[in-house]
């Protein structure tokens, strides 16, 4: 019987971004609609990801990626390799941008949104889309 989503995720393997991505995707009415991949580093790895695209896109027909890396990344050596957050957010940018354009060479017209997680002292996880 074939069985469809809309999205395609993926993010950090990162415990502590879990909860607070579990909740963006639901409040923004993606979760249940959505084939998640978690893999250390978010978009680094952009074979892999690719790869995972492919599978879900042929399976689920999904049409909408949502990219989100994260500050404070391990996989990138963490905040302390930047020099400032704007430094590193820069940095994140760019690798999400990178792996839009990987996935849009394949699929022009998927639609695909790069977000950047945040972690404040507290705890509190933000998220910012970036845009072109
Ligand atoms: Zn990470």
């Amino acid at each position: 019987m074939p069985h469809y989503c809309k999205y395609f995720i993926a993010h950090c393997i990162d415990f502590r971004f879990q909860e607070a991505i579990k909740d963006h995707l639901a409040k923004n009415g993606l979760l249940g609609d959505c084939d998640i991949i978690s893999i250390a580093g978010g978009v680094k790895d952009r074979d892999f990801i690719l790869k995972q695209l492919d599978v879900s896109v042929s399976l689920h027909k999904s049409r909408e990626a949502v990219l989100i890396n994260h500050i404070d990344c391990g996989a990138y050596g963490g905040s302390g390799k930047f020099s400032s957050f704007e430094a590193e957010r820069i940095f994140h940018a760019k690798e999400l941008e990178k792996t839009k354009t990987r996935i849009l060479e394949k699929y022009p017209s998927l639609k695909v949104k790069i977000m950047l997680a945040k972690i404040q002292q507290s705890g509190k996880v933000t998220f910012e889309e970036i845009k072109a």
